[in-house]
């Protein structure tokens, strides 16, 4: 685990609720192949469909008979946004942060979104490689997902 912040162990202050998994269990999955430092989608077992986020049925075929895929952690910018007026006052503090949608062009270009490592300002381009970081908060019991610009 990487962060690029001074000053924290952690790219944004923890002064928001823990995220847990849905209360149904959906996405267990998937929060618990993040504590292992690796990414799982959603994989229907009728049809082969990738999805995200992980629901009960798959949106291609409607079939319940869910299973687990493995993607690499690589993927490239698809939309993006610097924060500056956070709606959870809390975070205005960590302002200019940044969150990127990220496309995995493995996986069917599925998108999954998270905060772009490093500096608040750096210029972003569309389309621009991007590496996964697995953000682990030990003592809470979670990991989170960033992304860092590809070395
Ligand atoms: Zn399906």
């Amino acid at each position: 685990m990487a962060t690029e912040t001074s000053g924290s162990q952690y790219y944004l202050p923890e002064a928001l609720p823990p995220p847990h998994p849905a209360p149904d269990g959906r996405d267990l999955e998937f929060w618990e192949a993040l504590k292992r430092h690796q990414i799982v989608v959603q994989r229907c077992n009728s049809c082969g469909n990738l999805q995200m986020e992980p629901e009960w049925l798959c949106h291609k075929c409607l079939s319940f008979d869910r299973g687990w895929q493995q993607v690499e952690g690589k993927g490239r910018i698809y939309s993006w946004v610097r924060i500056w007026h956070p709606v959870p006052a809390a975070l205005k503090p960590a302002c200019p942060f940044v969150v990127v949608l990220v496309e995995l062009p493995q996986a069917n270009n599925l998108r999954i979104a998270g905060n772009l490592l490093g500096d608040p300002q750096q210029p972003i381009e569309i389309g621009a490689p991007v590496e996964a970081v697995f953000e682990d908060h030990r003592e809470k019991g979670y990991t989170l997902l960033q992304w860092r610009l590809a070395r």
